[in-house]
């Protein structure tokens, strides 16, 4: 029986999961400038949270999740997005109790019944921020600004950010009625997602792929903005203005999921993964925190995909701070001498040190190579005559000098 990784998920193998390491060590330092602080919500959810928050006419909830009844006959989700789940545990722990704006990240795997290919996966990963609490359009700005100082911090080129308004709910039912007019005389010539959608929610047709061409004369969204809605827009852009933070409107941006108001956006790179160039997005959204249960409190978030920063890093052979140097290589020669190195290994580790030695018996030579292959620093060799003499000799690695030291000595020599 072969055995393969179901389709569209990936192995992180050691040397791999460094260049993932390091990404992470980036936003987990980011978040803790920016004062974001981890959650963790559980990896599964009631689909009803998804059907809810993500929204029913979402390709996502129409074709994409992971579901399963439970042995009670629950119908449970493996999570697609992240943010349903924190508003969900934002609103159960009564975060919204809290004095001050609920600021949150995450990092971990989301699950989605896509068709993979470069860049799309089945299982992938998202880093994502929610600040749940506040209307102010300065948190709408810090938001977008975190996303382009994250991709900076990790030394990726060629981002930008694309803004919009997809407008409060009295715009939205204007510029519906407006897009409406627009759509249904080309009615019958649309994919039948878009024929759905229309009926449903056509500000979603804009997010079609197949049909995306037939709508470059759509009336534009802002030309439907009330005065709060493009007040509020116009304010995220002073803000981002004032972080020195370039921007490019694009009043066709609608973003993929239903909780969406005011401000939307998504990051974008120049140097694309295949036919994908988005590497991020997010959006305001002021009525999902009521829409699951909680009280009226608005909210902002963003996500960003691991797996696409990882291939746009290595095809900018990006500069990776990913070695993992081994401190010390300990070599034994013959058995007396394999018994005190088991005892040196584990009181050196105790210490902090990094430290290896050979489980296959092998000669000196492999050993040596075994110690350059995992770049120790030194290589501590001891045979049966040093033994008896309680002596030890220590090898620098990078200059190959030698000297002998008592065994009891050792650690503070390497050090
Ligand atoms: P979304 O919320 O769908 O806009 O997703 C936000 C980001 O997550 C995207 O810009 C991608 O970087 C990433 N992403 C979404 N779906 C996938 C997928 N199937 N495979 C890999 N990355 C994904």
């Amino acid at each position: 029986m072969d055995f393969q990784k179901p389709k569209g998920t990936l192995d992180f193998l050691p040397g791999t999961v460094e260049k993932w390491q390091y990404v992470e060590r980036k936003a987990h330092d980011l978040a803790r400038r920016f004062n974001y602080r981890e959650v963790r919500t559980p990896i599964f959810e009631y689909t009803q949270l998804f059907q809810r928050g993500v929204g029913e006419t979402t390709d996502i909830v129409q074709k994409e999740m992971f579901s399963f009844q439970d042995m009670g006959g629950r119908n449970m989700t493996l999570r697609p997005e992240g943010t349903a789940g924190v508003v969900r545990a934002y609103v159960e722990n009564k975060l919204f109790g809290e004095p001050d704006v609920s600021k949150l990240f995450y990092i971990g795997p989301m699950f989605r019944q896509e068709r993979p290919q470069a860049g799309r996966y089945r299982q992938f990963h998202q880093f994502g921020i929610e600040a749940i609490g506040s209307v102010e359009p300065a948190i709408d700005a810090e938001v977008i600004a975190f996303g382009l100082q994250f991709f900076e911090d990790i030394g990726l080129k060629g981002t930008s950010v694309e803004i919009n308004s997809v407008g409060n709910t009295a715009s939205r039912e204007a510029y519906n009625e407006r897009l409406l007019a627009f759509l249904n005389p080309m009615r019958d010539s649309l994919c039948k997602d878009c024929q759905n959608r229309i009926d449903r929610n056509p500000l979603r047709v804009l997010d079609c792929k197949v049909d995306h061409d037939k709508f470059a004369d759509a009336p534009s969204i802002l030309d439907s903005l009330d005065e709060e809605s493009l007040t509020h827009f116009e304010a995220v852009q002073r803000n981002l203005t004032a972080m020195g933070v370039a921007y490019t409107i694009n009043p066709r941006l609608v973003r993929g999921l239903d909780y969406y108001t005011l401000t939307a956006f998504e990051f974008k790179t120049q140097s694309g993964i295949g036919a994908i160039d988005t590497i991020g997005g997010g959006g305001r959204y002021n009525k999902l925190v009521a829409e699951v249960g909680g009280p009226d409190q608005p909210g902002i978030g963003m996500a960003i995909g691991m797996e696409r920063l990882q291939l746009l890093l290595a095809d900018q052979q990006t500069e990776i701070d990913d070695k993992r140097p081994l401190d010390v290589y300990l070599i034994a020669l013959g058995e007396k001498a394999s018994a005190e190195i088991t005892k040196q290994l584990h009181a050196l580790r105790k210490l902090g040190f990094s430290a290896e030695r050979d489980y296959l018996d092998r000669k000196m030579k492999a050993q040596m190579k075994s110690a350059d292959r995992l770049e120790a620093r030194y290589t501590v060799i001891l045979g049966d005559d040093e033994l008896e003499r309680g002596e030890i000799a220590v090898k620098s690695m990078e200059t190959r000098e030698q000297v002998t030291v008592k065994l009891e000595d050792l650690a503070s020599a390497l050090k």
